[in-house]
């Protein structure tokens, strides 16, 4: 898996593309939260693992499914829905369930794009792991405890990860030029 690092990265990248035509501070942070959120949520299945100290037990499991990905942001995304946008007069569940699968996606995308067993993208129909014919992360080896040399190529190939997102963020959705119906005039 890759850091979390990563994953906020593409979490940001996310939300750049989804605000670029919000100026309302308030819905800018909606989306920006959720965007950040939904990003490294599927890696809260550590959770369990960090309190117990056995990460394999729950770690990269059904949380890493698409179809439980599915699920997971549309249900949170309509009972936030349910309970606030009767204050928030911009509110567009569609909008925002976007920002959430989409963000959720790359996550699992991404792991399954870093060397190590793969995900479970097809739970609960195939108990399979898949990995992408690419690696491009080298991924976490927590254990190998804090300091660790791995840890650089970890940080270092996240980084140049990080400008990638940047640069195609900056490409994908760049802003609309408006161009003068005068242009178009003989
Ligand atoms: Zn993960």
């Amino acid at each position: 898996m890759p850091s979390p690092i990563a994953h906020l990265a593409a979490g940001a990248a996310v939300a750049v593309g989804f605000t670029r035509d919000i100026d309302d501070p308030a819905q800018r942070r909606v989306v920006w939260g959720a965007a950040l959120i939904f990003s490294v949520a599927p890696d809260l299945d550590a959770i369990p693992g960090f309190i117990t100290g056995d990460m394999a037990l729950y770690h990269n499991q059904i949380s890493h499914s698409l179809f439980f990905g599915i699920a997971a942001c549309l249900f949170v995304t309509g009972v936030f829905g349910l309970l606030f946008s009767r204050f928030l007069d911009w509110w567009s569940y569609s909008r925002i369930s976007a920002v959430a699968l989409i963000s959720y996606g790359l996550h699992l995308v991404m792991d399954a794009a870093t060397l190590g067993p793969g995900v479970k993208l097809l739970w609960p129909f195939m108990d399979e792991r898949f990995s992408t014919p690419i690696m491009i992360f080298y991924g976490v080896r927590h254990s190998e405890g804090l300091f660790s040399a791995h840890h650089l190529i970890t940080i270092g190939s996240e980084l140049a990860m990080i400008v990638g997102f940047l640069l195609l963020a900056r490409i994908v959705f760049r802003p609309h030029r408006h161009v003068p119906d005068t242009a178009f005039v003989e």
